[in-house]
């Protein structure tokens, strides 16, 4: 309808009035370098400052301005998936509201969109004005999750990237409430490339990134990408039973050709052997089953298309999911 729109900007924000003004400005001198129609889509997760306010102001006069205002504190997370159900670009792009991603380096990933790349992320390639532990959690967790999932997800990589329209139709249909964003963005596929970056200190204000919040964040990612840790139970019951069972004939062998057992002992150890390996396997195999349960429930679609090219897409198209 008229004011069609090349970028959204995505920025979520808690608690940011310390830094609000300085990212508009940047953002600002950014967008307008590209020459093209954009929208700058603050979301504010519930703050308990003014930043939202700063903000509305600015929407007064400059209708690139728009504000998606929770009722209540949501996450991170959540904040960009909202940002992204109200985008309306062709290209969108995610970016923290405290300048630790350098917005210039949206003019790269622009660059990069219109050579034909549907995702550009930018992974960082050094972190400046972080703690030691930060840093060394971080990289420890990209790690073991790199490790424990089938798809592969980026290392080093937040959620700063520029998406095509099409990827963010797709993350539409994602109904899961534990949601991992950069995660279901591998998950979608699609052309995707890396730009790296120096991440840069905070321009003023703290984290609202808490341990407890990292932990939870590593545990969305790791879970609903993987159900290795379900498998652990099984794994454990067979190694254990194994051994158990070879200690069991150890034990016979002590009953049937030495002295050396005390009476009791022996029946004692085979019941526990037995029964211990056989309730670590019964809980391997219900890890298997809660693991199908659980994919199931994320109700995810079972394929992403790019194009049907070749005729009409039949109208009565099978509806597996049900998409709100
Ligand atoms: N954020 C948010 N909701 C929250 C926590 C953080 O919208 O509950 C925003 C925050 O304002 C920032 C971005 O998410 O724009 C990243 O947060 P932060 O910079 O505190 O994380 P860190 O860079 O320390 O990992
Ligand atoms: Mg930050």
């Amino acid at each position: 309808m008229g004011n069609q729109v090349r970028y959204s900007v995505i920025i979520p924000m808690f608690n940011e009035e310390a830094v609000i003004d300085e990212t508009y400005r940047r953002l600002k001198e950014v967008m307008y370098r590209t020459g093209e129609a954009y929208e700058l889509l603050f979301v504010n997760d519930g703050s308990k400052d003014r930043c939202a306010d700063i903000i509305r102001q600015y929407g007064v006069w400059d209708t690139t301005v728009k504000l998606i205002d929770f009722s209540r504190n949501f996450g991170h997370q959540i904040a960009i998936t909202a940002g992204m159900d109200y985008a309306s670009g062709d290209a969108v792009i995610i970016i923290d509201a405290d300048l630790q991603d350098p917005p210039e380096l949206i003019l790269s990933m622009i660059e990069r969109w219109k050579e034909g790349y549907e995702v550009v992320y930018a992974q960082r390639m050094k972190r400046n004005g972080e703690t030691w532990f930060k840093k060394w959690s971080a990289s420890l967790f990209y790690r073991l999750l790199r490790a424990s999932t089938d798809i592969s997800i980026p290392v080093d990589t937040g959620d700063f990237r520029l998406m095509d329209r099409k990827v963010c139709e797709e993350m539409k249909r994602m109904p899961e409430n534990n949601r991992f964003v950069r995660g279901l963005v591998s998950w979608v596929g699609f052309r995707q490339t890396a730009l790296e970056y120096e991440r840069d200190e905070r321009f003023a204000g703290e984290s609202k990134y808490p341990l407890k919040r990292m932990i939870k964040l590593s545990l969305d990612g790791i879970t609903s990408f993987s159900y290795k840790p379900l498998k652990l139970a099984g794994y454990a019951g067979t190694l254990l039973s194994g051994a158990g069972f070879l200690y069991l004939l150890y034990v016979i062998y002590l009953v049937l050709f030495t002295s050396e057992t005390n009476r009791g002992w022996p029946s004692l150890i085979a019941i526990m052997l037995i029964f211990n390996g056989f309730v670590l396997l019964m809980l391997g195999i219900m890890g298997e089953y809660i693991g199908r349960i659980y994919d199931e429930t994320k109700g995810r679609p079972l394929y992403v298309v790019r194009e049907f090219s070749g005729g009409e897409k039949p109208a009565t198209s099978v509806q597996r999911r049900t998409v709100e």
